[in-house]
């Protein structure tokens, strides 16, 4: 018995006690050795006049056997000779992983062997022994080695007629690996990691009590496809088969890239949000080939954290089956095809929001708060990207618009207008938008709109100002100076209303048409932002700098004067309830109920 070099020694341990759950890998990583054994022999036949051999001849064959317990794949490719079985299988390969292993210490085995797999030493994950015998293409010596583990490995010869090499798993006896011995779980194993070996990869069936063989694989991927020969049906189907969703996606794009970058994607906009989608546990990424041999599952550097609700795979032959995670991030032809990728899907929803309108509201259903998320969590860096792709619903035209519809609408005015709340029906009836119900307000019930808009700050070149908070300039010179000396004259009522409340300011107003009160803010931060705020679970809390706004042309108002003149206790508790009645149209607390119920009880009975 031989020793494995040291190296291979701490992989080959790392493997037999694994505990990832993946360990389904280990065939993906036969098959595709399998494949470059067979690419080997492919070249030199094309390169070779002398040698008989038609590319039709090549396959993969895979065949269990439960009362053996084995698992055996046989490639007709290039073979191994003794010195070859020696270097090839007794020293690892791939040395770049076992540096990455290293240097990762602290972290779990797990991600290596997820994203990357580690070749052949994978097959230890589920066998307990493992017998490579293998034939190199033109010698007449062919021999078997075998290992049982960390101790070592030996080689003898032995008698196999074609040339190749067949892999034999002996199973661990474990239950959790007896699903790969049923064909059924192997043919799906395929499907799922390999569906796209150029090589036929092929199983035996029993019909009418004779075997044949049957090639489990598709060959040619539908990505590598030309699109005009592909049916919706067909993408769709492709899209349930490998991403489990059952709906119909809203799209698809298809890219092929030629020239100095070579490469195929085709990605799909899901049409509703799956249950995980806004947990932690979501993970975005694309599935990633190198020509044909799945990768990695998630690539999560392929797409920003804005679109990761896009589902679908990426394929290059400029990217080696071998790189590594770390490689993979700084790897300059994943960076552009990201790129590249992004803008599809920019132009897809551009398009779909054009064209397909409906389709869109669903998208924006699903996927409208990850967009907003994205403009916000960028401080409005990627808002350029972003923003013609939002959508709030418009008072006017009763219905969502683009912030670039809401413009052509609204050419002359000098600023987008907008209202919040926790629903359409109730920011409808804010006293402010009912005040301004000749103006086109973007009516907003969801928590982030108007961070989105703090963040946009313009949206080309106009701002955006909240009805409810900030200063609009409606009135004439003359209203303007008929209300300031109206708020001059009362000042001493003002004060004092201000000092037994809470508030910044009381004023008066002329811009509400029937309501007595409204509660409008000065500063930064809307009555919405700090619901939104105070919501968070920090101890911080902050406050709105609150203005009680009361019409001027109100009958209250005239009582209000009347009170300061001959009843302040009076008009105490008047201001109390008046200012309670404006935080309770704005849909904030009221910090003691019994108190407000019990002075307006006061007033009725009076
Ligand atoms: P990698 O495939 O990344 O080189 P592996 O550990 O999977 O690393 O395999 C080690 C080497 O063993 C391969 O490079 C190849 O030379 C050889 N090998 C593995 N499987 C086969 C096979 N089926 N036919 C011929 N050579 C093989």
């Amino acid at each position: 018995m031989k020793e494995f070099k040291a190296e291979s020694k701490k992989l080959m341990e790392l493997m037999i006690h694994s505990i990832y759950t993946n360990k389904e890998i280990f065939l993906r990583e036969i098959i595709s050795n399998a494949s470059d054994a067979i690419d080997k022999l492919h070249y030199q036949s094309l390169t070779d006049k002398k040698m008989k051999i038609k590319k039709d001849d090549f396959a993969i064959i895979i065949k269990a056997n439960k009362d053996a317990r084995t698992l055996t794949v046989s490639d007709n490719g290039i073979g191994m000779t003794k010195e070859e079985l020696e270097t090839n299988l007794g020293t690892i390969a791939k040395s770049g992983s076992l540096d990455f292993k290293e240097q990762n210490k602290k972290k779990e085995n797990i991600d290596i062997i997820g994203q990357f797999g580690v070749g052949f030493y994978s097959a230890f994950m589920v066998a307990s022994k493992v017998e490579v015998i293998s034939k190199a293409y033109g010698s007449s010596e062919s021999y078997s080695w075998t290992s049982t583990g960390i101790e070592g490995y030996t080689i003898k010869k032995s008698n196999k007629e074609h040339y190749g090499t067949d892999i034999i798993l002996t199973i661990k006896d474990e239950e959790e690996y007896n699903r790969y011995l049923e064909d059924y779980e192997l043919k799906n194993l395929i499907k799922k990691y390999s569906d796209y070996i150029t090589y036929p990869i092929k199983m035996e069936v029993i019909n009418d009590k004779k075997t044949k063989l049957e090639t489990i694989n598709s060959l040619v991927p539908l990505w590598k496809r030309n699109k005009k020969d592909i049916s919706e049906e067909e993408y769709n189907t492709f899209y349930s088969d490998k991403f489990f969703d059952y709906e119909k996606p809203l799209s698809h794009i298809h890219t092929k890239a030629e020239g100095t970058l070579e490469y195929n994607s085709l990605l799909y906009i899901p049409s509703h949000a799956s249950y995980n989608y806004y947990s932690k546990e979501y993970e975005k990424g694309l599935q990633l080939y190198s020509n044909g041999v799945l990768i990695m599952e998630k690539c999560a550097d392929l797409i920003p954290d804005y679109f990761s609700f896009v589902k679908g795979i990426v394929d290059s032959s400029d990217l080696s089956l071998n790189i590594s995670r770390e490689m993979l991030q700084q790897n300059k032809v994943l960076k552009t095809i990201a790129h590249h990728i992004e803008k599809h899907i920019k132009n897809e929803l551009i398009c779909m929001q054009k064209e397909r309108r409906d389709d869109y509201l669903k998208f924006w259903e699903a996927f409208g708060l990850q967009i907003k998320a994205g403009i916000y969590n960028s401080y409005g860096m990627d808002k350029e990207q972003l923003q013609d792709l939002l959508m709030f619903y418009s008072s006017k035209e009763d219905k969502l618009v683009t912030l670039k519809e809401y413009l052509e609408h609204n050419k002359d005015e000098k600023s987008i207008y907008y209202a919040c709340g926790s629903s359409i029906d109730q920011i409808k009836t804010l006293p402010q938008v009912e005040a301004m119900a000749s103006k086109d307000i973007l009516l907003c019930s969801n928590y982030l709109d108007e961070f989105v808009f703090k963040v946009m700050d313009k949206y080309e070149n106009k701002d955006f100002k909240n009805v409810c908070s900030d200063h609009i300039d409606l009135d004439t010179e003359e209203e303007k100076e008929e209300l300031k000396t109206f708020n001059e004259n009362a000042k001493d009522l003002l004060d004092f209303m201000e000092n037994e409340l809470d508030v910044q300011e009381v004023k008066f107003t002329n811009r509400l048409k029937n309501h007595p009160v409204c509660l409008s803010t000065a500063g930064e931060i809307s009555v919405e932002m700090e619901k939104v705020m105070n919501a968070m679970p920090t101890n911080e809390s902050v406050n709105a700098q609150k203005i009680l706004e009361i019409n001027s042309h109100h009958p209250i108002a005239q009582k209000l004067q009347e009170l300061y003149k001959k009843d302040k206790e009076e008009l105490k508790k008047y201001s109390k309830v008046l200012y309670a009645q404006a935080r309770l149209i704005e849909g904030l607390p009221i910090d003691n109920p019994t108190d407000i119920t019990n002075l307006i009880c006061d007033i009725l009975v009076k």
